[in-house]
């Protein structure tokens, strides 16, 4: 029987001769010469000001906390259907999660349930891109304006992806709130095995972020020579790779246009072929019409949790694995223990039981595809 992961890494083919030519160098703590490349790379390609290689997407989410200062008792504003991760960074600093509905059509945090969520303590709002797929953004950052909050993207999954403003300008998801965070985690569009980026669209934390990223050292200026001494500054910790991880995302970053291509390409053939013919078992992904699609995954929207525990049991006897994915926050064991009980989250609570995530890598092919929806139809 033929067998189809869910997910297998993608290698450019370059990976293990940048990591050579890093060890070779002698340089293979951070900041070396890989990470600028891929800082600058980063730079050129999407326009972000400032760029920070992390371990993690977390680490890059723990940074942002405190950049903003989150002090205890503070609130942020957040969907409840997303990782575990977009709201620890804030509980590690004291802050109080305050989660938000998801859209009726989309997993993403809806937008017109976030003000009536605002209130004199509240500090922070942290839009998911899930899927890759852009969360309102115009309207959240004229809420952060209005408001005087600050804007965190949590852009773990977004990479090359954009979002139109009502003007008709476009940006790169990332590039929009205060600060965002990617990761390169290896189930992500590009990765490094693990792996994430900072990136500061607010010039005033540049200096600050340094900061933090160096174990709460002023080290990075030191090495630029702007002091001739370093020491102990601020708050931090280890947050930058080494640069070995720099050269794997490097060799990574040359091949995004290929990657890119491929992924929507098999998206396409998927949502092409499961247009086809109408069906009452599920529903296909909608793309808000300001957001663009990354293809970083496909997935579909069950009638019921049972539909979706069915055909998860009828892909797998085909060799088919399929994965249904975030359980609600709320819902978790952890939060539930800490806080008082959460209702009315009902698209959270839709999404937990009906979203299935379907294969999506680089290597799938279209023959794959076609049998995956083959299945999928007739079942
Ligand atoms: C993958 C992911 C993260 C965590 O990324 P790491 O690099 O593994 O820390 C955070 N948020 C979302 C939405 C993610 O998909």
């Amino acid at each position: 029987m033929n067998f189809t992961p869910f997910n297998k890494p993608y290698l450019s083919g370059k990976e293990t001769s940048y990591i050579q030519e890093s060890v070779l160098s002698g340089k293979i703590s951070g900041d070396g010469m890989f990470t600028h490349k891929c800082h600058e790379f980063f730079k050129s390609r999407f326009g972000f000001q400032k760029c920070l290689l992390t371990t993690s997407c977390t680490d890059a989410l723990e940074m942002a906390a405190i950049l903003i200062d989150i002090q205890p008792g503070d609130e942020v504003i957040m969907p409840s259907y997303t990782f575990v991760s977009t709201a620890n960074a804030f509980v590690l600093r004291g802050a109080k999660i305050i989660f938000c509905d998801s859209r009726p059509d989309h997993p993403g945090m809806d937008e017109k349930k976030i003000e009536a969520l605002i209130t004199s303590r509240t500090k922070a709002i942290i839009p998911v891109h899930y899927a890759g797929v852009a969360c309102d953004m115009s309207v959240i950052m004229e809420l952060a304006k209005t408001y005087d909050l600050f804007v965190i993207e949590d852009a773990a999954q977004a990479i090359d992806s954009y979002y139109t403003f009502p003007d008709g300008s476009r940006k790169p998801l990332g590039g929009i709130g205060h600060l965002s965070a990617f990761s390169f985690h290896e189930t992500k569009n590009i990765i490094s095995g693990e792996g994430g980026m900072l990136v500061i669209n607010d010039a005033r934390f540049n200096e600050r972020a340094e900061i933090i990223r160096e174990k709460g050292t002023n080290r990075s200026k030191f090495f630029r020579g702007e002091v001739d001494k370093y020491g102990w500054v601020d708050l931090g910790s280890s947050f930058l790779p080494s640069d070995i991880i720099a050269a794997f995302l490097y060799a990574q970053l040359e091949s995004i246009g290929n990657i890119q291509e491929r992924r929507k390409k098999l998206w396409n053939q998927y949502f092409a072929r499961l247009s086809e013919v109408k069906n009452n078992r599920f529903t296909l992904p909608v793309i808000p019409s300001f957001a663009e699609n990354n293809a970083h995954m496909f997935y579909l929207l069950f009638e019921t949790a049972e539909a979706r525990t069915q055909m998860i049991a009828k892909l797998k006897e085909q060799g088919i694995l399929s994965v249904f994915h975030y359980q609600s926050l709320h819902k978790s064991t952890y939060y539930q223990a800490q806080q008082p009980a959460v209702s009315g989250l009902l698209n959270s609570d839709r999404y937990t039981e009906v979203l299935l995530r379907l294969p999506m890598f680089y290597e799938l092919s279209e023959q794959e595809v076609d049998r995956i929806c083959d299945v999928l139809l007739s079942n």
